[in-house]
């Protein structure tokens, strides 16, 4: 059984946020962008920012639906093998064309999918139910034609405006643009349409430690890995990520690079942001603007900034400070940055999938913190189960490159012991799962 923590674990616990607590103040101070006219493609996965009415029937007109011979139906009807209806074929019609025929009693006219029908026909007769084949295999031209079965009236007819009709909504505010919702934009003749904007996202590294991968490590340095998982985070979350690089644990450094960030939508760093560090980020952005530092009763990722900075126009621009472990920040990111990108662009879902899985190993949890465990989920006879990755340690990442999932350990659970039921949440749903 799952055993609860003892009182003094606790001890901490009026100092921190939740994790809930620390995403509605975030989500609290970013505001939902303007929308812009993007061309089709471009707007894809974006959220739509005005209702969408067609201006036209969708068919225009009513045309049809098999190659085959537009008729009237009283001339075919009854028509069978042994009773076939001979009509005179006056004309044809392809997808593409415009009729110049009425389609007068007795007559026919060879049509082709797509095309329009003609004035005063109401049904088509697919070849497969006329004399065509034979016709020409014997050399014969088709002046005439025999129609051998007869469908109901409007058979193999598409009407006008069956599936869209002038003046209907075919879009609404706030729908998430699939591919299928470009091609109905398309049919009605959108070449754009106005979508929510992305956030540009400035992503700065922090530390006299890290160098940017590529060269050789100079003495006591690291690469730079936030960078690069952060910004891939953005762009997997829909923002636009623009890389600050690098800033020197020096005053002017850290300054100049702050000033490139604030020209962005949100300002991301990482590290520097832990109790009784003396790390230059906070000093430089407590002179920016308003910052917090906070604990978040999470593991990992507990250290979080969070401000308003001002832009050199004026403007007030949030920042989080991510923690600077590598598991942390993307962790952080996961469950703070990622809904607020989703809110600025318009988005009102920012859940991923939570699951329940049968857990392969136990879950720790020995400060009062929810503990998010990296871990796989894969499905076997119908359930799911969770498996650790491997070391949990914040600063361990290849773990979370082979995780598809975080396990929750509650905060107020010591132990959740390998064959219990875990709530994980989805990070790679459904890309990286065997269903
Ligand atoms: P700090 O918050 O500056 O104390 O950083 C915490 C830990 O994260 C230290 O071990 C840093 O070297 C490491 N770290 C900070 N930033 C990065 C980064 N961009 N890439 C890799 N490790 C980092
Ligand atoms: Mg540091």
């Amino acid at each position: 059984m799952a055993r609860a923590l003892t009182a003094h674990s606790h001890s901490h616990r009026e100092d921190m946020l939740s994790v809930e607590e620390a995403r509605e103040r975030v989500l609290a101070f970013v505001r939902v962008l303007e929308p812009e006219e993007k061309s089709l493609l471009d707007a894809l996965d974006q959220v739509l920012a005005e209702d969408v009415v067609s201006p036209i029937n969708i068919p225009l007109w009513a045309n049809s639906g098999m190659d085959g011979y537009a008729v009237r139906h009283l001339d075919v009807a009854g028509a069978s093998l042994q009773r076939p209806r001979v009509l005179r074929v006056i004309g044809t019609v392809a997808a593409g064309d415009v009729p110049h025929v009425r389609v007068e009693p007795g007559t026919a006219v060879r049509i082709m999918t797509g095309a329009p029908l003609p004035e005063a026909a109401d049904t088509v007769v697919p070849f497969e139910e006329t004399d065509e084949l034979e016709r020409k295999e014997a050399g014969n031209g088709l002046e005439q034609i025999a129609v051998r079965s007869a469908d109901q009236k409007g058979a193999c007819v598409r009407p006008a405006g069956e599936d869209v009709r002038e003046g209907e909504q075919v879009l609404a505010k706030g729908a998430v643009l699939s591919p299928a919702a470009l091609g109905v934009a398309a049919s009605i003749g959108r070449s754009t349409l106005k979508v929510v904007r992305r956030p540009v996202v400035a992503v700065l590294s922090t530390g006299d430690e890290l160098q940017p991968p590529g060269e050789a490590l100079a003495p006591g340095k690291i690469y730079d890995v936030n960078s690069f998982s952060v910004a891939a985070s953005v762009l997997r979350a829909g923002g636009i990520p623009k890389l600050l690089g690098i800033a020197r644990d020096t005053l002017p450094g850290m300054h100049a690079k702050v000033d490139q960030g604030l020209q962005a939508d949100l300002l991301l760093t990482s590290a520097g942001v832990s109790k009784g560090d003396y790390d230059l980020v906070k000093d430089v952005l407590a002179q920016r603007g308003q910052v917090e530092f906070w604990s978040v009763r999470m593991r990992p990722a507990k250290p979080l900034a969070f401000g308003l900075l001002r832009s050199p126009s004026g403007a007030m621009v949030p920042h989080v400070g991510l923690p600077g472990n590598p598991v942390s920040a993307m962790v952080a990111f996961e469950q703070i940055v990622r809904p607020a990108l989703l809110k600025m662009q318009g988005r009102t879902r920012w859940e991923r999938p939570v699951i329940d899985a049968t857990l392969e190993d136990d879950l720790h949890n020995h400060d009062g913190r929810r503990v998010y465990a990296r871990v796989l989920v894969t499905k076997r006879d119908g359930r799911f189960y969770a498996r650790l990755t491997g070391a949990q340690g914040s600063n361990v990442l290849t773990p979370l490159s082979r995780a598809n999932g975080l396990a929750i350990c509650p905060e107020d659970v010591a132990v959740l012991p390998a064959g219990e039921r875990a709530k994980v949440q989805m990070v790679n749903w459904p890309e990286e799962v065997d269903l």
